[in-house]
């Protein structure tokens, strides 16, 4: 399976939604390390204004592809409300 058609399927998303994608792989290990296009850059707080703060980086799921272990790891970035001043993650 491509690697690209195991995320989608596995994370429930679109090939459009990855804006970067980086794969990492040792003897017996697939990391894989993807970021998501930016999509809303609303506060959930208040509605306004958003800036990237910075990238954490979460995993979210280990299986199998192609009978290798193979993890997932998502940049998910944290924003900065320019209004209130709260913190924010998304996807
Ligand atoms: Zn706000």
């Amino acid at each position: 399976m491509p690697i690209n058609d195991f995320i989608t399927t596995a994370l429930n998303i679109s090939e459009d939604d990855i804006e970067d994608l980086n794969v990492r792989s040792d003897e017996e290990d697939l990391i894989i390390t993807l970021k998501l296009k930016a999509k809303s850059l609303d506060c959930p707080y208040c509605g306004g204004n958003v800036t990237i703060k910075d990238y954490r980086k979460v995993k979210i799921l280990s299986g199998d592809m192609n009978h290798r272990k193979t993890t997932i790891c998502l940049k998910k970035r944290r924003y900065t409300c320019k209004v209130c001043g709260k913190t924010s993650m998304k996807k």
